[in-house]
């Protein structure tokens, strides 16, 4: 093989290994904005209320009662945009079974 195959292989590497660390940095921005601000707003607060009202404070998966509100997805390119239906009520155990 030509030397020069094997650099472009290496800046190949490089590029892609830095694309994963960037991604990786924006996930984890993203997060902690997300708990540490998002979680924390007025606009969350309200959203939460929607959600749990319409599900009348009952879980959707057992039919407890509701306590938090969870994401069936979220909103990547911009938090806080999810709209009401990716939102389910749903209590602590279930939620706790949801995220382990
Ligand atoms: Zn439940
Ligand atoms: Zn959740």
């Amino acid at each position: 093989m030509k030397f020069e195959y094997l650099v472009l292989i290496a800046v190949a590497l490089a590029i892609w290994g830095f694309k994963q660390l960037m991604f990786e940095i924006g996930r984890r921005l993203r997060r902690n904005y997300y708990r540490n601000t998002y979680l924390k707003s007025e606009e969350w607060q309200r959203k939460r209320y929607v959600v749990l009202k319409r599900d009348n404070w009952k879980c959707v998966y057992c039919g407890a009662r509701a306590t938090q509100v969870h994401h069936k997805r979220y909103a990547k390119r911009n938090i806080g945009k999810e709209p009401i239906k990716w939102l389910v009520s749903i209590c602590q155990s279930c939620h706790d079974k949801k995220h382990r």
